[in-house]
């Protein structure tokens, strides 16, 4: 019998039909980390968990196959299911994509998974947490955006309890979608930006985290459109406004125990961090420019990673290339207490999977090589001097795709994570993203050169 769907039902469809399931999405993602797949009738669940839904590669967005070659199969995740917190007859499942028999080696989720066994190689299981933020805006009739609450414009408009309310029937909604998932939302807010927020919750498994991103852009956009509005994850939607962070919160722990192998209580350096934290620190900033392609992999994420710009205030996003305590101006901080880095450089539009496995990698590295970061920074650093910052040894993080791409090129760590197919996929099709930028006439260059001369 080629299809077990007259076979006897396994406890998790028993489970999902007595939930009212009707349906199921075997879920990968493309370069992008947006998820995609087919819908099966729950009868075939059986067929769907063996591998049986199939899609051509070539119709990804840079997924390395051409239109004439095997298709791939999504192998659903049977602990990643859920069912749709919007709408109860689908199930959601995240799925690795498999090639001829075997794993896809080009697939986001396969990628983080290698990353993750060469961790367990090593004693370790990675945890991530990612802090959430994203703006709720609404089309206007002009063909622009705004944010959904009318009130007037606010310079500092963090932490503000009206624009909060304002959106509350919507995020309350979002929160409630959370929490029905487990992911144990503790607060959630106004962010700086006009329109913005910040969800955070619970840390994971690296690889139910990067799911878990994967599926919140999703759904925080369902549940914004029920509002009348649409959740938008550019890293930086209003120039002269705060962008999109996606902090990764990373530790290491004992796969048997579950200790968090970075918590220390007695740090020298007074951080809150252990010697193998330090390493992983040093193996992230190591190869951070090469990283930053990867977690921030937009055109627009650059204009994220500024001091600055047209802002009045400073945007809390990260520019140079150091680490430090508790102190958001230097691009891998360690939180107050410890035990965890947070590399800012990441932003909402990244590929979690891929974002995470680039770290991952380079904390395995430092470790390995038992790399020292030095000492953290402790002062501003956006209020230091070129000369101070030459003097201390800090470089900035690439200014924009381009240069991110040229360091993502040069560091063979990310052949190493991404396997040849997709390193060169990846890469072509970042290129053409920025070239297509790069020869784009925009507005601002023909209000400053037409009549110029
Ligand atoms: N929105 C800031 C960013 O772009 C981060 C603000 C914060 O620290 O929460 O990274
Ligand atoms: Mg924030």
């Amino acid at each position: 019998m080629n299809s077990n769907e007259h076979a006897t039902p396994s406890v998790q469809q028993q489970e999902l039909a007595a939930a009212g399931v009707e349906y199921l999405l075997p879920s990968y993602v493309d370069l992008h980390g947006i998820p995609k797949s087919k819908m099966v009738p729950l009868s075939h669940y059986g067929r769907m968990m063996g591998g049986s839904e199939l899609c051509t590669g070539a119709a990804l967005e840079g997924i390395p196959q051409d239109v004439s070659e095997e298709e791939v199969a999504s192998h659903p995740d049977p602990d990643s299911c859920r069912v749709l917190p919007w709408n109860s007859k689908v199930a959601w499942f995240a799925s690795d994509l498999w090639c001829r028999g075997e794993p896809f080696s080009a697939c986001s989720r396969n990628i983080l998974k290698r990353a993750v066994s060469r961790a367990a190689d090593m004693g370790y299981a990675m945890k991530l947490g990612v802090e959430a933020e994203f703006f709720v805006l609404q089309d206007t009739p002009d063909g622009g955006y705004a944010p959904l609450s009318a009130r007037h414009h606010l310079e500092k408009p963090a932490y503000d309890v009206a624009r909060l309310m304002d959106n509350f029937p919507w995020i309350s909604n979002l929160v409630a979608a959370m929490n029905k998932l487990g992911w144990g939302v503790y607060s959630f807010d106004h962010e700086d930006g006009i329109g913005q927020f910040e969800i955070d919750f619970n840390y994971f498994d690296v690889l139910a985290m990067a799911d878990n991103y994967v599926f919140f852009r999703w759904m925080a956009n369902e549940i914004a459109r029920q509002a009348g509005g649409f959740a938008t994850f550019m890293p930086k939607p209003y120039g002269d406004r705060a962008g999109s962070g996606a902090h990764f919160n990373v530790s290491l722990a004992d796969p048997e125990t579950g200790r968090n192998l970075f918590a220390a209580d007695n740090d020298p350096r007074g951080c809150g961090l252990s010697p193998l934290g330090y390493h992983f620190v040093a193996g992230v900033l190591r190869h951070l420019p090469a990283i930053c392609a990867v977690v921030a992999p937009t055109v627009n994420s650059y204009k994220r990673l500024i001091l600055r710009g047209s802002m009045s205030g400073f945007t809390w996003a990260p520019v140079f290339r150091c680490y430090g305590n508790n102190n958001r101006t230097n691009t891998i901080r360690i939180p107050l207490g410890g035990g965890r880095m947070e590399l800012r450089a990441a932003d909402s539009s990244c590929n979690p999977y891929l974002g995470s496995a680039m770290v991952l990698m380079a904390g395995l590295e430092g470790i390995a090589e038992k790399l020292d970061p030095g000492d953290p920074h402790l002062d501003n650093m956006y209020l230091k001097s070129p000369e101070e910052l030459a003097a201390l040894g800090i470089g900035t993080l690439p200014r924009s795709l381009d240069e991110a791409l040229t360091a993502f090129a040069a560091d063979p760590l990310s052949k190493e994570v991404f396997g040849p197919e997709m390193y060169q996929s990846w890469l072509d099709y970042k290129m053409q993203e920025w070239t297509s930028y790069a020869n784009h006439v925009g507005d601002w260059e023909k209000k400053r050169y037409l009549k110029m001369f």
